[in-house]
Formats: structure tokens, C-alpha cells, sequence
């Protein structure tokens, strides 16, 4: 069975162009790729379709083939007439078309790239993140070198064209196997893939074009941060590689516990200790706040747990929506330790308060339970 010609395979002339070639192997692609069409001999089609793109994509493979037509003369097993010359199988509908958008080819080493974003964990005193701050932060990070600008080449030096691949970063390998030839193609090791090589290389940066520095930058810390939220510095991170723009700081705050207020949000929250008598008999009293001492009335006959509200004594809104609550709870402190005098009148206070029950001027749940005990 003779193969039939490449051109007329695709539908192109002799002399196409690697852009005809590329739209004529695109549209039959799509018309016969196995996945789309059912007909019978579509695979066969397919493959054969391939078979010429990969040939006369190549301009190695095409002038070879101009030359050679299918018989390779070098090549003892009938060049590329081998049946299973593709030896991927079929790509996925979508492999193929991701060849044309760059999708599955290497990555340009030279092309321009964001630099690194980087990260810089910051603690805060609680006060420290309420009211915010300015301060100078020192990171250590990339960037580009002074001294030849980011190239690697000593000043007045140039970089040269990579001998091995002559510039193009690649390096061709042909094998022969008993299907055909293939050919590998593997980034230049002698380059990196650049397609270029520093003769000299600049003595700071030892030839990357880049170098470690401490930077210093001033920060704003907004008030009203959180711990766990995160400030972004734009263009603080790390310098862009051939050129590109420099990746972000992105700034992540820690806030220190404080010894007695806690944090929820923009309110505050704090505990304040009353003794009995205070509780009792009501008392005014100074609580502490973020925005200094406030003064505080407790009615007389304060439960413990009762919660009081000072208005805008919390912390700004970050945003700078306002500005939070504070939340007072007043625990009521039982005595520890009594003098025999105080005993004797709390005794004679408890001797009063039965009595006083007794009256039935309290009707209290604790009344209930003492008369219930005392079998009444
Ligand atoms: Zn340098
Ligand atoms: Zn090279």
C-alpha cells in the first residue's frame, strides 16, 4: 500500500507556509479526530493526518521529506512510513488544540515573569492593633542587581548565543526505532533553554542577574487590625525575571492576648470584679478602657454576670466603619478570708435576711428552697 503525499493529505501546496500548514491540520483535525467522528476509517484518517502535520510542521522533517519523500536513505526501517509512528496515541480532543495556544509546549525561559509574592509575619500588642501603627519593617528579598541590571554580564560585556543550540534553547536528539524515527527534543543543559550564555559572568550577582538584599520599607498598619488578617504591600515582593513586574508583600498580623480585655470583632470584652457590699448597695466605679479610665455606675442589687455597655469605648472598624463596644460582665467575688468581726456581721446580716423572709417580703426562688429544707 502506497502512502499518500503529506501536501495532499493536508490539502496544501508544495510550497505552504507553516501558518497554512498549522490551519489545514487544525480544521481536518477537528473533522476527523476519532472522539468527534464515528465514521469507520476516521481513526485512519486521523492518523494519517497527524503523521504529515508532525512531518511538515517541522522544517527538519519537511526538507528531509521534500528530498526523500517517504523512504529515508538513512534510515534502515523505511523512515517515516512506520504505522505506529505516533506513538502517544491519540491526544484528547483538547491536547491538540492546546499545542496551538501554547498550552502543552515549554515554557520560554525568556519570557518576562512576576517576581515572588513574599510573606512577613508581624505581632502586635493588643493596643498596637486597635489604634494601628508606622514602623519600618527590614525583609529579605530578591532583586535585581545594580551592577549589570538584572543581565548576569559583567558591564560592558554581552551575552553571547548559546553555541550547543544555537539559540534556540533546544536540543534535537534523533532516535531510530523500529517504528520510525523520533526525535526528542530536551532544553539545552549547556543554557538552562535561554538560547544565550554569559562569557562573563557580573561578579555580584555571580551571573543570575539577581541578588539577595534586606529591604527596608516603611509600613502603615491601618487600626482596627485582627490578628490573622493580612495587609498587601503591592510590588514589595520579590523582582520580576526578565523584565516582569514584581510580585507582592503580603503582611500578616499576629495580635498578643492582652491581660484582660478580649476581642471580638470591633467590641471589647472585659470582666470586672464587685464585691458583695458594691453589688448590694450599687456604687460607681472606674473601669479600664482602650481609650483610658470611664466611669462606671452599678445599681444597687447587681447580679453577677450582668453585662454593661460603654458605647464606642471598643476598637475603630478597620475599614473605618465606626467604631466598636465595650462589654463590662461584673463578677460578684465571694470573701475568702474573714475576720472574726466580719463572720459575726455577716451573721447577724444572715439573721436579718431570714427574718426579713419570713415577712415574706422576698418570695425568692432561694427563700422557696430555705423554707423547703427547713420542713415548713
Ligand atoms: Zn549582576
Ligand atoms: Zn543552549
Amino acid at each position: 500500500m502506497s502512502k499518500r503525499d503529506y501536501y495532499e493529505v493536508l490539502g496544501v501546496s508544495k510550497n505552504a507556509t507553516k501558518d497554512e500548514i498549522k490551519k489545514a491540520y487544525r480544521k481536518l483535525s477537528k473533522q476527523y479526530h476519532p472522539d468527534v467522528n464515528k465514521a469507520p476509517d476516521a481513526a485512519e484518517k486521523f492518523k494519517e493526518i497527524k503523521e504529515a502535520y508532525e512531518v511538515l510542521s517541522d522544517d527538519q522533517k519537511r526538507a528531509h521529506y521534500d528530498q526523500f519523500g517517504h523512504t529515508d536513505p538513512n534510515q534502515g526501517f523505511g523512515g517515516f512510513s512506520g504505522a505506529d509512528f505516533d506513538f502517544g496515541g491519540f491526544g484528547g480532543f483538547e491536547d491538540i488544540f492546546s499545542s496551538f495556544f501554547g498550552g502543552t509546549r515549554r515554557r520560554d525561559p525568556n519570557a518576562p515573569r512576576a517576581g515572588a509574592d513574599l510573606q512577613y509575619t508581624m505581632t502586635l500588642t493588643f493596643e498596637e492593633a486597635a489604634f494601628g501603627k508606622e514602623t519600618d519593617i527590614e525583609i529579605p528579598r530578591e532583586e535585581t542587581c545594580d551592577t549589570c541590571h538584572g543581565s548576569g554580564a559583567k558591564p560592558g560585556t554581552k551575552k553571547e548565543t548559546c553555541s550547543h543550540c544555537r539559540g534556540t534553547g533546544q536540543i534535537s536528539i534523533e532516535q531510530a526505532t523500529p517504528f520510525g524515527r523520533i526525535v526528542n527534543r530536551r532544553t539545552c543543559h549547556h543554557c538552562g533553554g535561554t538560547g544565550q550564555f554569559i562569557k562573563e559572568k557580573c561578579t555580584t550577582c555571580g551571573g543570575s542577574g539577581r541578588v539577595k538584599k534586606r529591604k527596608k520599607i516603611h509600613v502603615k498598619i491601618p487600626a482596627g487590625i485582627d490578628d490573622g488578617q493580612q495587609l498587601r504591600v503591592a510590588g514589595q515582593g520579590e523582582a520580576g525575571i526578565n523584565g516582569g513586574p514584581p510580585g507582592d508583600l503580603y503582611i500578616v498580623f499576629r495580635v498578643e492576648p492582652h491581660e484582660f480585655f478580649e476581642r471580638d470583632g470591633d467590641d471589647i470584652y472585659c470582666e470586672i470584679p464587685l464585691t458583695f457590699a458594691q453589688a448590694a448597695l450599687g456604687d460607681e466605679i472606674e473601669v479600664p478602657t482602650l481609650h483610658g479610665k470611664v466611669k462606671l455606675k452599678i445599681p444597687a442589687g447587681t447580679q453577677t454576670g450582668t453585662k454593661f455597655r460603654l458605647k464606642g469605648k471598643g476598637v475603630p472598624n478597620v475599614r473605618g466603619y465606626g467604631q466598636g463596644d465595650q462589654h463590662i460582665i461584673v463578677r460578684v467575688v465571694t470573701p475568702t478570708k474573714l475576720t472574726e468581726k466580719q463572720k459575726q456581721l455577716l451573721r447577724e446580716f444572715d439573721r436579718l435576711s431570714d427574718q426579713s423572709a419570713q415577712h415574706g417580703t422576698h418570695g425568692s426562688f432561694f427563700d422557696k428552697m430555705k423554707k423547703a429544707f427547713k420542713g415548713e
